[in-house]
């Protein structure tokens, strides 16, 4: 299964990642995988991978805080109106 490498920002309160483009795929090199170059265009298998395995992620930017997906359920569960 190919893997797609991320770059973007590590969010350190939470340690979750936010990112912000896609820069390489990592090639698996197997003809089983749809997203190989190596898997044969006329292939009907239905068995072949069709999606990217995990994530691999390139931090660029760290910023000590929360991410803004937290940030929005911590005001949500203290009842503060976003804005
Ligand atoms: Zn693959
Ligand atoms: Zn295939
Ligand atoms: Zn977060």
């Amino acid at each position: 299964m190919c893997q797609q490498i991320a770059q973007g920002t590590r969010w350190g309160k939470c340690g979750h990642f936010q990112r912000h483009l896609v820069i390489a795929v990592l090639d698996c090199n197997t003809l089983r995988c749809e997203r190989s170059c190596h898997h044969p265009p006329t292939c009907r298998s239905k068995t072949c991978a069709t999606t990217f395995g995990k994530e691999i992620q390139r931090d660029v930017d760290f910023v000590d805080e929360y991410c803004f997906a937290c940030r929005a359920a911590q005001a949500k569960a203290a009842g503060v109106p976003l804005r």
